[in-house]
């Protein structure tokens, strides 16, 4: 339902979309940027004069091939992503992946540093704890997960056979500056699904990243693999194949009928982020987005609090409670009316929860930015 159009309460915040549309800032399924939703429906009706659309097309056709190339080739382009790397579109969230990876390289008798800096890694530390040997190198619990290891803070295992991190913590709100280095001889393996492409892609030093599609790629029940091609080999152990990389990777991500509307919105998504700028501009947007809402949290004299440190703090999930909790009822109640959806927090931190990726107008960021304050003004 949209809230957008019920222009009572406060009036200095009541700003509708044109499009009758709410500034969603849901942390995923997440918001799209118009332009892509509107092609996806052309895509819908007819793919490219075809007569037939998207979900009616035979994944095995000229067509789809076509479209398949175009999105891996858009995704690369983004993220510069060079060909010692193949690109996967699997079937299933991020959270199968957190079975996936240490079944397909994690050998009986070796082991895998996993930091926990929040409830997803919390879930990859437990999936990975049914295959096989799981070092939790960092509690961030300890912390409160208010922030991630500082430099030289985090003990690897020496002979441990890779270090998984996840950069962004979307739950909690916090984020690594800097990637982890695994122990001597273990490479790095990144959950991404927040923060892919909300900055320009360093892959210096990572073997695997995945990121599920609702937050910043598209449509969710799919993820994307970037995998360098030497991990490419038969698995540490006998598996279905489904569930080997290697054979995703030798049927180019068409093992089974896959998400074949999935894999074409992570296309059109791409080719929007190259129209705006590539990932410096959505960097930059990034940026100012969480500027002005921190601005707000932080000149609220304690009214409103941000949950990270500020080293930690995320640039797209900002994670904040009022100092008072009985305001945030009402809060809720007088974002919704000015058109500002979505904003509980998460069931493991209660609060309120601003998820602001590449489809988040600036300007919604900064009608959130504008309802912090008066709301604080009004009844601090
Ligand atoms: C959302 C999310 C996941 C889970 O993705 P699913 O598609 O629901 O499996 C995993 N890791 C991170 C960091 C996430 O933000």
């Amino acid at each position: 339902m949209s809230h957008a159009t019920q222009a009572n309460i406060n009036a200095s915040a009541v700003r509708p979309m044109a499009s009758g549309r709410v500034f969603n800032f849901s942390a995923g399924p997440a918001t799209m940027p118009l332009e892509v939703i509107e092609q996806l429906q052309t895509d819908l009706l007819d793919m490219r004069g075809g007569g037939a659309g998207i979900l009616e097309i035979s994944h095995r056709g000229e067509l789809f091939e076509k479209i398949l190339q175009e999105s891996e080739d858009a995704f690369r382009k983004v993220g510069n992503i060079s060909q010692d790397y193949a690109v996967l579109f699997l079937p299933a969230g991020a959270t199968q992946q957190f079975g996936m990876l240490p079944l397909n390289f994690l050998a009986d008798g070796a082991s895998a540093d996993y930091p926990d800096t929040g409830v997803w890694t919390s879930k990859a530390i437990a999936d990975g704890k049914e295959v096989g040997k799981i070092n939790e190198i960092w509690k961030g619990a300890d912390f409160g997960y208010r922030r991630t290891p500082r430099a030289g803070e985090l003990k690897t295992t020496p002979g441990s056979t890779y270090l998984h991190y996840c950069s962004n913590n979307t739950v909690w709100g916090t984020r690594w500056v800097a990637p982890p280095q695994p122990a001597a001889g273990a490479w790095l393996a990144r959950d991404a699904s927040s923060d892919i492409y909300a900055e320009p892609l360093d892959l210096k030093g990572c073997s695997f990243l995945y990121a599920s599609g609702q937050k910043n790629l598209g449509p969710s029940g799919m993820t994307i693999i970037v995998i360098r091609r030497d991990l490419l080999k038969p698995p540490v152990r006998k598996l279905p194949s489904m569930l080997r990389y290697d054979e995703h990777a030798k049927a180019e991500s068409r093992l089974n009928t896959p998400p074949t509307f999935g894999m074409h919105a992570v296309g059109v998504m791409c080719q929007w982020i190259l129209r705006q700028g590539g990932l410096v501009e959505m960097q930059r947007r990034a940026k100012t987005r969480s500027d002005l809402v921190l601005a707000a949290i932080r000149e609220s004299n304690g009214f409103w609090k941000a949950n990270a440190e500020p080293e930690s703090q995320s640039f797209v999930n900002i994670l904040f409670h009022a100092a008072n909790p009985k305001h945030e009822a009402l809060f809720f109640k007088e974002a919704a009316n000015a058109g500002l959806a979505a904003l509980a927090g998460h069931k493991a931190t209660g609060g309120m929860r601003a998820s602001m990726y590449n489809a988040m107008p600036v300007e919604g960021a900064r009608v959130l930015a504008e309802v912090l304050r008066d709301f604080a003004r009004r009844n601090g």
